[in-house]
């Protein structure tokens, strides 16, 4: 049991629960020190902040900036930023501005095949916060196109499939730069997803040191157990700190819950090892 979970999203970007619910749900599972890291935006870090002053548990501000590096999307956690800095704040508003033009883009794509008003179905689900492609996976099984969130990722919006729209995100020395300029650390998002050969995941985590970046992913909601010990080596031989986050998004996905992650693997030096909380 690991009383860190520096990765969870809230209804501000694409997550089911509000920031301060999520904050409850968090403490009550026993979780001290919860960082929340929604995609591309820290609309939702001062009502999670407000919250766990009132449960006595630590706020980590974070986010999770979309990056494109080598025609790949790869996220980017900041870990202790300064939400008002400006560089990021201007950068992430950049980041919301091709989101909204990419939404209209998916929902005319999905038009061409016979999948109508998806704009407006994708709003109604994200109430005006930040729109994602999860919020278009909602409308979708919504209304019968596919059973489950999970299968829209197999059928639509990815490449080769309707409603695919590639991402024209930011450069990976960009946004690490963002992070370190609002004072955070830059830690690789679930670094196992991206189907990387490990010689691209060294580039990876070669050019992302040299942007001055400086943990990954070790346990994440999104590894295995080897995956762990996999990434515990990189982070070792790397010379990386190790972080730990669920990225829970919500309780619908019950398999991946706030206050459940192991420990880090021996030998990891942890993310939080000079935090002075
Ligand atoms: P976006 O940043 O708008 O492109 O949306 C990416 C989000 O879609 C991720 O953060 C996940 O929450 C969700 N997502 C991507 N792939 C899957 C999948 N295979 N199953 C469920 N959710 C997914
Ligand atoms: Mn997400
Ligand atoms: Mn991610
Ligand atoms: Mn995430």
């Amino acid at each position: 049991m690991n009383v860190f979970d520096l990765h969870t999203h809230s209804t501000a970007s694409d997550g089911t629960l509000s920031p301060a619910d999520l904050v409850r749900r968090a403490a009550k599972a026993g979780v001290q020190f919860l960082a929340l890291t929604d995609h591309d935006t820290t609309a939702g870090l001062q009502e999670a902040r407000d919250e766990a002053e009132q449960l006595n548990i630590s706020l980590i501000a974070g986010c999770e900036i979309s990056v494109t590096w080598n025609n790949r999307t790869i996220h980017v956690v900041g870990l202790n930023v300064d939400q008002n800095s400006s560089e990021l704040q201007n950068g992430l508003q950049k980041l919301c501005e091709f989101r909204d033009w990419r939404a209209r883009e998916i929902a005319r794509r999905l038009a061409q095949h016979g999948i109508d008003n998806a704009f407006e179905g994708a709003c109604e689900f994200a109430k005006g916060n930040l729109i994602s492609r999860t919020h278009f996976a909602h409308f979708l099984v919504k209304h019968g196109y596919v059973s489950s969130v999970r299968e829209v990722f197999k059928k639509f919006l990815i490449k080769n499939r309707p409603g695919y729209v590639s991402g024209q995100w930011a450069a990976l020395d960009e946004v690490v730069g963002w992070i370190k300029n609002a004072g955070g650390q830059a830690v690789i998002a679930h670094p196992a997803r991206y189907n990387l050969t490990r010689t691209k995941l060294l580039k990876l985590i070669n050019d992302f040191k040299d942007a001055g970046g400086e943990g990954i992913e070790v346990v994440s909601g999104s590894h295995s157990r080897d995956e762990y010990f996999t990434m515990a080596e990189h982070a070792k031989q790397q010379e990386l700190l190790a972080s730990a986050g669920s990225d829970f998004h919500g309780p619908e996905n019950p398999w991946i819950e706030l206050g459940k992650l192991p420990e880090l693997p021996v030998g990891c030096r942890p993310i939080w090892h000079n935090w002075d909380h």
